[in-house]
């Protein structure tokens, strides 16, 4: 499976998946369509994957439908009247076939009431649900659910999973992680290594799920240190007073 990354928007990540086999592909969340559609270039583009309602993820879909007569447009069935140009409604366990390629549909509601991720091979599309060293802003969910999300769906998952998120915040997040932790090495560790990713232009995703077990603070809600800091008891509450925090940070 061939992954490229697609910068667009102010902070925004497309993502374009290819199998390499057939040349048929997917694009993700591709709400800049005619950049994203110079990235195809080539590729025999199937579907259309599409996160989560918001404007900045689904605000390509009506376009890339029409330069692209039978594109499946995926996305979530509790989503459905929210999701432009959708063809093909998912849930949780939906598996969607994109040349040799399998990928799964995962519910992973909190950011949005509909939100879905999608996984194949060791990549996983997470959209807004979590970012590098962040997770999404809870609009339509409460604490439990997000919390469910990130430990319990996304803890199922293979360790090594690679991360592709809908946004470039990475810098901005580790400089919050590290209010939370400020002795956590690998936090600051990895900061260096994003600010100079970024001054490059270069993109800080992916990141793996592994290595955002250790200085994700929204991943890290049952570390002693991290519920000390808040003074909070519990996964839940640790989560809930996170995510305060970093609203208003
Ligand atoms: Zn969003």
């Amino acid at each position: 499976m061939r992954i490229d990354v697609v910068p667009i928007r102010k902070d925004n990540y497309a993502y374009l998946v290819v199998d390499p086999e057939s040349g048929t592909g997917a694009v993700v969340d591709p709400a800049e369509p005619d950049t994203v559609a110079a990235a195809a270039a080539g590729v025999r583009v199937t579907h259309l994957l599409c996160t989560h309602h918001h404007p900045d993820h689904s605000g390509g879909n009506a376009a890339l439908a029409e330069r692209w007569p039978g594109l499946e447009v995926v996305g979530s069935a509790v989503d459905a009247d929210r999701i432009p140009a959708l063809t093909r409604a998912v849930g949780d366990g939906d598996e969607i076939a994109i040349g040799a390629l399998r990928l799964r549909t995962l519910a992973v509601p909190g950011h949005t009431r509909g939100h879905v991720a999608f996984v194949g091979g060791d990549a996983l599309f997470c959209g807004d649900t979590l970012f590098v060293a962040g997770c999404g802003r809870r609009f339509e969910g409460d604490a439990a659910q997000m919390h469910h999300v990130l430990s319990g769906v996304y803890g199922a998952l293979p360790p090594e999973t690679r991360v592709f998120c809908g946004h470039e915040y990475t810098v901005r997040n580790l400089q919050f992680a590290l209010t939370i932790e400020p002795d956590n090495a690998v936090a600051r560790a990895k900061l260096a290594w994003a600010e100079a990713r970024r001054a490059a232009g270069l993109p800080t995703v992916p990141t793996t799920l592994a290595e955002e077990r250790t200085y994700n603070p929204f991943l890290r809600v049952d570390v002693p240190a991290v519920q000390a800091r808040l003074g909070t008891r519990g996964a839940v509450e640790t989560l809930t007073a996170l995510r305060r925090l970093k609203d208003a940070f």
